[in-house]
């Protein structure tokens, strides 16, 4: 818009951004988002802190019960091996007191059945001969006696002097089929020579029994094996697996070397599945128990309960985020609104402070400005000018020419003072009709005079003819004022009037011309 130098009035905004309204929105705006995400965070840390603890938990209990299930398995290997320790020790003290060849065959027979009978483990009892050969045993109608030299234990005990019980692996009765753990001793002859060996043979099928009482998951392990790895029960019993060896777990390679007892979580050699397992070797027979959970099974209870927690959550967060989101959406248009409303005040403000026709600044923002100038010019002890114009014989150039054209030149000789006024602060107003107002701060007389003198000769450049004019073209006259307000003295009305005073003088000295205080009309 022409004329508009000069920065707007005070009572505009200046940026909309950072009015106070849009800095209020920002801020619901970004305190909304800030509490949506405390608030899934808080959800987030809390429900994984809970998870978190579970999980430990679950865990914590699992150790519990496999510490438990191994102390159980170990102190029932340990009793049912010690059981068999001690019938065999006796009755070997008596075979051998009585001497091999002496043997009373019925009687000793009857005291096999008798604590073959008592001894649920118990598969049978057995004596050999320095060859092998079957002495007594506790069964009845063997059809041919066996000859048992080619087992391992026989073996061992020909060769070896020690005198306490030994635990074979696991084999398979001649007599019955069964699988059976042998637990033998070897027999001496007064003079220490080799006797013979006595057996007593104990059921894998009881401790599948015993082990099958347990409640533990489907993946859940029971083992049972000699010192040196090889598996003698196992819980799921495969009759395949019986046998193997351990030597390679990694509790065999890196947990008993150093402890006899504890809780290492394993995956497992035989089925390749992970577990935490307790395990104990055995201090009395070179035995060792391991009690697994499936690592799957302790977490399961706990996967699903994280499962359902975590749909609640996902579910209170879509909430949240939804119920945020309305927020959000209601606050932007909340906003926009407020910018819009803004716009149409600021628009409606422009519009009451200029004037349609020339597209200055009108009489109201004059006013605005003259006392905002008045009061900056006494506060800085400044000068400030007044340039009151008006255009010479337009009522004769209306007459003539017609008011569309009379319009015109008014919006032209408006064009023509805009661009003559350079500073930011300078105003030009259309004060009313054919008059026009220049507010020039900060400026003296000379100033001042200089600006009315560049005004003047713009218009007459214009060359617009005017044939009523003894000059034959538009011109305008001016009267200048200039003032240092100092007090109260000075007020708006007054310079108008004095600017207006020396217009007058202008007007009567010739028109085309300017006049100020002191100076001679020109
Ligand atoms: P002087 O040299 O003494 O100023 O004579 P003048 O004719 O200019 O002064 P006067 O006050 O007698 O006439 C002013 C004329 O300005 C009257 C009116 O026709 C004209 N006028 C005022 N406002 C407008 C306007 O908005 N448009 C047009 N076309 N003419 C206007
Ligand atoms: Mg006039
Ligand atoms: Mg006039």
């Amino acid at each position: 818009m022409l004329g508009r130098k000069r920065p707007e009035p005070k009572i505009e905004s200046s940026d909309e951004a950072f009015s106070p309204q849009a800095v209020r929105a920002g801020a619901a705006l970004r305190l909304t988002v800030s509490f949506m995400l405390v608030v899934i965070i808080a959800f987030l840390a809390v429900e994984g802190w809970r998870t978190w603890r579970d999980y430990r938990a679950a865990f914590a209990s699992a150790r519990d019960s496999v510490t438990n299930l191994a102390r159980a398995t170990a102190q029932h290997a340990e009793d049912t091996i010690r059981q068999v320790d001690v019938v065999t020790a006796a009755l070997a003290e008596r075979v051998e007191g009585d001497g091999l060849q002496n043997l009373d065959v019925p009687r000793i027979h009857k005291l096999l059945v008798q604590q073959a009978a008592i001894m649920p483990q118990l598969h049978g009892l057995f004596i050999y001969g320095p060859d092998g050969q079957w002495l007594v045993t506790d069964k009845e109608n063997i059809p041919e006696p066996a000859n048992n030299a080619d087992r391992d234990y026989f073996q061992y005990h020909r060769t070896h002097e020690d005198r306490s019980v030994r635990i074979g692996t696991v084999i398979k009765s001649r007599s019955t089929n069964d699988l059976i753990i042998p637990v033998s001793r070897r027999l001496n002859n007064p003079d220490g020579s080799f006797a013979g060996v006595l057996l007593g043979t104990v059921k894998v099928s009881y401790f599948v029994d015993y082990y099958g009482d347990f409640k533990i998951d489907d993946k859940g392990a029971l083992v049972l094996a000699t010192r040196s790895g090889t598996i003698l029960v196992r819980r799921p019993f495969v009759a395949s697996v019986i046998g193997k060896s351990l030597v390679n777990s990694v509790i065999f390679r890196n947990y008993l070397p150093t402890s006899n007892q504890g809780v290492a979580e394993a995956r497992a050699v035989v089925d390749d599945t992970e577990r935490l397992y307790g395990y104990r070797a055995l201090t009395t027979y070179p035995l060792v128990v391991e009690a697994g959970l499936s690592r799957e099974s302790i977490i399961a209870p706990w996967r699903r309960d994280l499962l359902k927690t975590g749909l609640v959550l996902i579910f209170l967060i879509a909430v949240l985020v939804g119920f945020g989101l309305i927020v959000l959406s209601q606050l932007r248009y909340r906003m926009t609104m407020e910018k819009q409303i803004r716009s149409a005040h600021q628009a409606m403000r422009d519009m009451a402070l200029t004037d349609s026709l020339t597209g200055l600044g009108n009489r109201r923002r004059l006013d605005i400005a003259l006392a905002d100038e008045l009061r900056l010019a006494r506060r800085q002890g400044s000068s400030l000018a007044l340039i009151m114009l008006d255009v010479d014989y337009f009522k004769r150039f209306n007459d003539r020419y017609g008011h569309a054209a009379g319009d015109d030149c008014l919006r032209a000789i408006a064009a023509a003072i805009g661009q003559t006024i350079k500073r930011p602060a300078d105003l030009a107003v259309r004060y009313g009709g054919e008059e026009f107002t220049v507010l020039l701060p900060n400026t003296d007389s000379a100033g001042a005079a200089k600006v009315a003198q560049q005004i003047l000769k713009a218009v007459r450049a214009l060359n617009i003819e005017h044939g009523d004019h003894p000059l034959g073209l538009v011109t305008v006259s001016a009267g200048v004022t200039t003032s240092q307000p100092s007090g109260e003295d000075v007020t708006p009305a007054m310079l108008i009037k004095a600017a207006d005073a020396f217009l007058y003088l202008a007007k009567n000295t010739g028109r085309n011309r300017w006049c100020s205080a002191g100076s001679t009309p020109e």
